[in-house]
């Protein structure tokens, strides 16, 4: 590879690019206020600008070299930890955080520095700060990764390619730098590079915080806050309101749920309704659509390739009623009445068919509560108490 640039050149757009990135991820930061790692990630590209300017001063000041060279090879460690860490709190932002772990490396460096001048040597520095950043890049890469079992965002991958690749240009650079040949990157291809992986690393910074921030919005929107379970918006989304013959439609609610709210406190009803919604969520099928309703209403779909709508809910009604529930005495018994209603084709409509299952869940609450009725039959399913 080759390169029309010249090493001046591209120190000179490596120090602008790390100030305008700073300047932006600055004016991000106090947008994105409460984001961890934007202003970390600004103060690294700052650091890095520092570096880089001390570094080209060393040159023009034999004098002053051996003092600017050491204070280059530190904000060089430090900048890339300080990157490395912004990225590190970007992905996990509660995670626990020791600002000053973020200094060690570098006061490793300064003392090695101290104590044995290595940093007069040009080939010791760039060799000392490239392995650092091969090893800070890739264990960072790592990081991002292993977090996305907990928030899989799309970006994750973008960010932990381009900081493996930086990584890997770290230590193609420290091999180059260590054996004072050049016959893959050259120093000037290799630190353009590092500039475009800077900038590629500062957009997906923004990226990340917006599709976390899209993420929670759709939460907020699509879910109940309580129970974890999607809403009465969301549900009406999701089912298609024109229905399949089969597919049955259920209207779940708690029976005098007032009652133990007044006895009991609301604290102990919302925990009755956080154990209900997981219950029922494990009773359902996968391929079923649970949603909170609102207050103590429950809704179900079912789609018809699940089979008998009424075995189902009598199901979640037994699952229900043999729930224990700390908050509330043993020797209390809270159950659920449940009404059914199933798409045919002269009634395919999901409105149609809600309004049938609440009609049916009223004849469950008329006809005694702790049972299932289902709206097509007409008729009561006594349930099998106990
Ligand atoms: P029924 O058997 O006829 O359904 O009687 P019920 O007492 O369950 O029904 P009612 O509609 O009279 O009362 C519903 C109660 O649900 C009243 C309200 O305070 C309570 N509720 C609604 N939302 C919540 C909530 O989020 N948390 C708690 N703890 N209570 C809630
Ligand atoms: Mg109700
Ligand atoms: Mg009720």
């Amino acid at each position: 590879m080759a390169t029309e640039l010249d090493l001046p050149t591209v120190l000179f757009l490596q120090k602008t690019s790390y100030i305008a990135g700073a300047v932006t991820l600055g004016y991000l930061r106090l947008s994105f206020s409460g984001e961890r790692g934007v202003g970390l990630l600004a103060v690294s590209f700052l650091i890095l600008a520092a570096g880089s300017t001390l570094a080209g001063y060393a040159e023009l000041h034999p004098a002053l070299y051996g003092v600017l060279s050491l204070i280059n090879i530190a904000c060089a460690v430090l900048g890339y930890c300080l990157l490395s860490a912004a990225f590190v709190l970007v992905s996990k932002p509660k995670r626990k955080f020791h600002p000053w772990l973020v200094f060690v490396p570098m006061l490793g460096v300064l003392f090695a520095g101290l104590v044995t001048q290595f940093h007069l040597n040009n080939t010791y520095r760039a060799v000392t700060f490239t392995s650092l950043g091969f090893l800070a890049f890739a264990a960072t890469a790592v990081v991002v990764m292993r977090d996305a079992r907990r928030e899989p965002l799309p970006i994750r991958k973008l960010v932990a390619g381009t900081l493996a690749a930086t990584s890997l240009l770290s230590l193609a650079m420290a091999i180059e730098f260590c054996f004072n040949t050049f016959p893959i990157l050259g120093i000037v291809d290799g630190f353009s590079l590092m500039i475009i992986s800077k900038f590629v690393l500062a957009v997906s910074i923004v990226i990340f915080i917006s599709e976390r921030q899209q993420t929670e919005i759709r939460q907020l929107a699509n879910r109940d806050p309580l129970t974890g379970l999607y809403n009465r918006r969301a549900f009406g989304e999701i089912v298609p309101s024109s229905l399949q013959e089969g597919d049955a439609i259920l209207f779940l609610d708690i029976d005098h749920f007032k009652q133990l709210n007044d006895h009991f406190g609301h604290a102990a009803g919302d925990q009755v309704l956080v154990m209900m919604a997981q219950a029922i969520q494990s009773t359902t099928p996968s391929s079923a659509l649970l949603a909170r309703q609102g207050g103590e209403e429950f809704v179900v779909f079912l789609p018809a390739e699940v089979g008998d709508a009424k075995l189902h809910a009598e199901r979640i009604r037994k699952t229900v009623a043999d729930l224990h529930f700390p908050a509330i005495a043993s020797d209390i018994k809270v159950t659920i009445s449940v009404g059914i209603a199933r798409a045919s084709r002269q009634r395919a409509g999901l409105s149609e068919v809600c309004r049938q299952a609440d009609r049916a869940l009223y004849l469950a609450k008329t006809g005694g509560r702790n049972r299932v009725c289902d709206a097509d039959h007409n008729t009561l399913q006594q349930a099998s108490f106990g």
